[in-house]
């Protein structure tokens, strides 16, 4: 069916109560009533996500030539590495994110999560993200030429008992809200009267798990908050505040170079942070942390940040491809979604994975957001020169015996790995599969203090200057100019009036 494709209300117009396939697969009445996004006029690209390869990509997409829908449950780009500083307030929530319907006007998005993919008959069963009063969460079906999944990774727990239940986690802006409200609360509980010493050290030992980028970051940036801001309004909480660094690797930030892991953690040691390494939390109960042993910490708030963990969306995808099964290295579901160097999903036709949910064959690339945001760019630009060779559209015919190898690009490669990784077709026009380029490694440490690595010019610095360098490379790489601003602003605000202690 072809459909018009005017105005705002495109979409609305596209959705038609249908008989989705998905939905009586599922059976019942209220399945057969999923209304189904119907085929426009122009090849529709489904974007699963709105992080940094989702954002990368609509900024590079041609919107002339393709329908864009994008599904996110977030309705925001969202700058990640500034995530920690938003947790004490040195930098709001608002000033790290862009709404999508800003980012790209031209792209539909959808407020909703993907929750079933059909790789065979291109369609994606989708979950409204928001609900009626009573809870109701309307279902329907996107039917597409071109998926690109770029739904990133949720925190892991391993598995450690408690650890869902009462730790907080540095990966939405939600979560953020939540830390800093309960980093206050504890202030607040510890300076009630008449409150005994030992509950008042249980409330204020903050520990953090995770000695990566992120846990260093949070450490950091909550002692500056504790040394600069705490210290006016709770003179005399002082002697009991705690900052524990855990970490189950033998140093922290194993990323960078030996000589400025250890600055790190000189820089701790002078900040009063402690750091206990090559220790493995076994559980986290209501109020305390357990490492082996038995021994038990008592803690007033613990942050979990031990790395990424797939989404379920991605192993059932994985699921569906029996030629992903060759890279999960023998364990019943993949992790991440295989791509080929052009970033094609192994096992599947028109579809392509980035960013942290995919893992490209004999390359594994850092889950950066360096990474995923070079990913989107590129594979828009390889679906906009798609478009410019005279295709037609995805699933058209191909005009010439010439172009038709073009189609190798999105050719179904499920019947053998080798098939998926014969690259000739697509090198010829695409010329290069993707290439990662480094910009190098940064994080901030507290107390004015950064890292910076870059290898390829062998440059190594530490201090104030890598902070300095710190914060021009991220307001630099802020998506737009009004980011920039408020950035900078609540950098100002900060230095001119300290972190705001009100709680919400
Ligand atoms: P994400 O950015 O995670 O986006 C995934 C998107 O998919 C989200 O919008 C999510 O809502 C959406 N989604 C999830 N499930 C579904 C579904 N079923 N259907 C539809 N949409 C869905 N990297 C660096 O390079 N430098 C840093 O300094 C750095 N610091 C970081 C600090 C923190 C606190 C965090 C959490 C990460 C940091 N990273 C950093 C890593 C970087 O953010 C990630 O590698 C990057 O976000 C990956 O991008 P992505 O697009 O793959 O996924």
């Amino acid at each position: 069916t072809l459909l018009p494709s005017p105005s705002r209300s495109r979409l609305r117009a596209l959705v038609r109560k249908s008989r989705s396939v998905a939905a009586r697969a599922r059976g019942g009445d209220e399945a057969a009533e999923t209304p189904t996004l119907l085929r426009a006029k122009k090849p529709i690209v489904l974007v699963l996500g709105s992080g940094w390869a989702a954002h990368a990509l609509i900024k590079v997409i041609d919107v002339e030539r393709y329908e864009v829908v994008l599904v996110s449950p977030r309705n925001h780009f969202m700058f990640t590495p500034m995530l920690p500083s938003t947790a004490v307030g040195t930098v709001e929530f608002r000033s790290l994110c862009e709404p999508i319907r800003v980012s790209n006007r031209f792209v539909e998005y959808v407020g909703a999560t993907c929750e079933e993919l059909d790789v065979e008959r291109k369609t994606a069963l989708c979950v409204s993200s928001v609900a009626y009063q009573g809870g109701r969460k309307p279902h329907f079906q996107i039917n597409y030429d071109l998926v690109v999944v770029a739904v990133g990774e949720q925190s892991a727990t391993f598995g450690v008992p408690g650890v869902a239940k009462y730790g907080f986690f540095i990966k939405e802006i939600s979560d953020t809200i939540a830390l800093r409200k309960r980093v206050q609360d504890c202030f607040e509980l510890a300076a009630l009267p008449g409150t005994p010493e030992a509950d008042i050290r249980r409330a204020l030992h903050f520990i953090v798990v995770g000695g990566g980028p992120t846990g260093v970051e949070f450490a950091g940036t909550l002692a500056d908050f504790v040394r600069v801001d705490l210290r006016r309004k709770y003179p005399e909480l002082m002697p009991f505040v705690r900052v524990t660094l855990l970490q189950s690797a033998q140093s922290i930030l194993t990323m960078f170079d030996e000589r400025l892991q250890r600055q790190a953690l000189a820089s701790f040691e002078k900040a009063g942070v402690e750091v206990r390494t090559g220790v493995r939390v076994v559980e986290v109960t209501q109020d305390q942390v357990v490492l082996p042993s038995d021994e038990r910490l008592d803690y007033g708030v613990c942050v979990w940040s031990t790395g990424n963990a797939s989404r379920p969306l991605v192993q059932a995808v994985a699921a569906q491809l029996p030629a992903q099964a060759e890279f999960s290295g023998g364990r019943p579901a993949a992790t991440k979604l295989a791509v080929d160097p052009f970033l094609r999903i192994v096992g599947a036709r028109d579809a392509l994975a980035l960013g942290d949910c995919a893992m490209m064959h004999g390359n594994r690339l850092p889950a950066t957001a360096q990474v995923a945001g070079q990913q989107g760019a590129y594979a828009a630009r390889m679906i906009n020169r798609m478009f410019r060779l005279g295709c037609g559209g995805l699933t058209e015919p191909f005009p010439s015996r010439r172009v038709a190898r073009a189609r190798g690009l999105f050719a179904s490669v499920s019947e053998s790995v080798s098939e998926s990784m014969d690259e000739g077709a697509a090198r010829e026009y695409f010329r290069k599969p993707f290439e990662f380029l480094s910009l190098g490694l940064l994080a901030y440490i507290g107390n004015n203090q950064a890292l910076t690595q870059v290898d390829p010019i062998a440059l190594r610095l530490s201090g104030y200057f890598a902070f300095l360098v710190w914060r021009s490379v991220y307001i630099t790489k802020q998506v737009s100019f009004r980011n920039r601003v408020l950035i900078l602003f609540d950098w100002v605000k900060t230095r001119a009036f300290g972190r705001d202690l009100s709680s919400f």
